[in-house]
């Protein structure tokens, strides 16, 4: 088994690896990476870099010009850089568009593949059946002819496509003739008009795993029926043999994994854009505190299981929480929201100490503690006071409670404290966070959390996206934090004593509150 990066044992392994190792990503560029995604991407690094000392493709698969945008290609390449991906070549199907004509045209001259204007409901309906096209027998020549009018773009070559000649009603349906060719007359992101034709998946992806020297080719097991289909390819192309190895698909509860799904609820304002922290891409979850390692060890821990699971998210962000709990520097927040006022007899004038920002790890450094006899704390707290109760203020010490002041409703107004240093914390039954509001400046600071997107755990082909939408998803409340907050800076991730983890989406600036997002820990069962 190998180790991986984070120390964790993983024990995935392919099959014949003598002649070395070359793995590749092959996204199309047509949205921003997701988690699932990052699955893919993980894998073929771990193979190629952790476990063997090989080679990892980044190959953009851009025969799509109706879906691709270059924007999106670099947003991939930054994602895996933020992933610590580093592929060791960088390369597009786009490269290999004049070999893939050429092999097409191989295919249709050795009687292997036939050009068809069959429309798009009859072909699905007599591939359903096992009924052959009416033009499948057409000649090489008559194919050929077609093929030409498809890359001349004419309205005559957009009716036709290209398809493979495997079987007209194979039991296995990938092999009921695939295309392998379509007409698209948009303009595409790198080869601008020259190709009005373009390769699909299915044929352009084996072809150029071979050309490009893979060795083993990772697929989620959804394409398990199109592993035959992908042989066949290379047989009849007489390419060089790749090994298929299948992965499960990773989803996850209340989400949606689909570039084409996740588009629409950018487009549509539904969500602030890609890097939303509700959305399951890279970008979304790491603003909502994810961490690089967490992430990578999730997935790494499935390894070759074949299962495909609907993962709750408790999971993934408890396994974040073991990251992150070690490492946050602590700070309090008292929310402004029936914020508790406090007087404290016996207390010295104001004054600051120098504390650790973690009780259990000294690395994470210092911050400046402010005590005085005048301090806020949270409503929820003094309404459980009782008089003359002793109370702990936490990382301070203890105080008995002389004064309790109420209005009309029983919400507590006032609180008066005497110190009371002298008492055993281990004794009270209370343990508050307290804010002193001299000695120090008070951050105003918002703390947000969300839920998920969707109301139902996950989506049937049949279910409308609209009608399972979450219509609440973002709840916001305003609080004052301790004064060393107004220096965190973007990204940095905190825990708000007795709160929970945080990461900061906008630093403090006067006059506009720091923001931060609730990191959920995952409660496990
Ligand atoms: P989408 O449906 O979101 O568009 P896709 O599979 O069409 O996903 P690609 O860009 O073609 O998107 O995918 C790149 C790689 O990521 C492929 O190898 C694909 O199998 C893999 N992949 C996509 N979604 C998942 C997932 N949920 N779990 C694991 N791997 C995935
Ligand atoms: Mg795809
Ligand atoms: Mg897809």
């Amino acid at each position: 088994s190998a180790k991986s990066k984070e120390g964790g044992n993983y024990d995935i392994a392919l099959r014949n690896t003598e002649q070395g190792v070359v793995t590749r990503f092959p996204p199309e560029p047509s949205g921003y990476l997701h988690i699932g995604h990052a699955k893919a991407a993980l894998l073929n690094d771990y193979f190629a870099h952790d476990k063997y000392n090989g080679t990892l493709l980044l190959r953009f698969d851009d025969t799509n010009p109706s879906k691709e945008k270059e924007e999106f290609q670099d947003a991939i390449v930054e994602d895996l850089k933020l992933m610590g991906i580093k592929p060791n070549k960088m390369t597009y199907t786009s490269d290999y568009f004049d070999e893939l004509f050429d092999y097409c045209v191989r295919m249709i001259s050795e009687g292997n593949a036939y050009a068809d204007d069959t429309d798009k409901e009859t072909m699905s309906a007599q591939r359903f059946d096992g009924i052959p096209s009416k033009r499948r027998d057409l000649s090489p020549e008559e194919s050929l002819a077609h093929f030409q009018e498809m890359k001349q773009g004419t309205t005559e070559g957009l009716r036709w496509c290209i398809r493979a000649k495997i079987s007209p009603d194979d039991k296995n349906k990938a092999l009921r003739d695939p295309v392998i060719y379509r007409c698209n007359p948009t303009p595409h992101h790198r080869t601008g008009t020259k190709w009005k034709i373009y390769p699909t998946y299915d044929f352009a992806c084996p072809a150029v795993d071979s050309m490009e020297g893979v060795t083993h080719a990772l697929r989620t097991i959804e394409y398990r029926d199109r592993n035959p289909q992908y042989q066949w390819m290379l047989d009849t192309l007489k390419l060089r043999t790749v090994q298929v190895w299948d992965f499960a698909r990773m989803n996850f509860v209340r989400t949606l994994l689909s570039k084409r799904k996740l588009t629409k609820l950018v487009d549509s304002g539904f969500v602030w854009g890609w890097d939303d922290p509700r959305f399951p891409t890279i970008r979304g979850i790491r603003r909502r505190g994810m961490t690089i390692p967490a992430l990578r060890e999730f997935i790494l821990k499935q390894g070759p299981s074949k299962a495909v699971t609907n993962f709750s998210w408790d999971l993934i962000w408890n396994t974040n929480k073991k990251y992150i709990d070690p490492v946050s520097p602590r700070h309090t927040a008292i929310m402004t929201k029936g914020m508790v006022k406090a007087t404290i007899t016996g207390a010295p004038a104001a004054y600051t100490e120098e504390k650790p920002k973690h009780a259990k790890n000294a690395a994470v450094g210092m911050k400046t503690v402010a005590f005085s006899g005048s301090i806020v704390m949270e409503q929820e707290d003094a309404k459980l006071f009782k008089q003359d109760e002793e109370i702990t203020l936490m990382s301070w010490g203890n105080a008995i409670v002389r004064k309790i002041t109420t209005d009309d409703a029983g919400a507590v107004t006032h609180l008066e404290f005497e110190l009371h240093l002298e008492g055993d914390f281990k004794k009270t039954e209370k343990k508050v966070t307290w804010l002193s509001t001299e000695g120090q400046e008070l951050v105003p600071v918002e703390l947000v959390d969300f839920d998920h997107l969707l109301t139902k755990d996950s989506l049937d082909e049949n279910d409308n996206l609209e009608d399972f939408l979450n219509p609440h998803t973002e709840f916001r409340e305003d609080a004052v934090a301790d004064g060393n907050v107004a220096n965190l800076k973007e990204g940095d991730i905190i825990q708000f004593e007795r709160k929970g983890f945080y990461r900061l989406d906008r630093a403090y600036a006067p006059g506009s509150p720091a923001v931060f997002f609730n990191i959920p820990t995952g409660k496990l069962k």
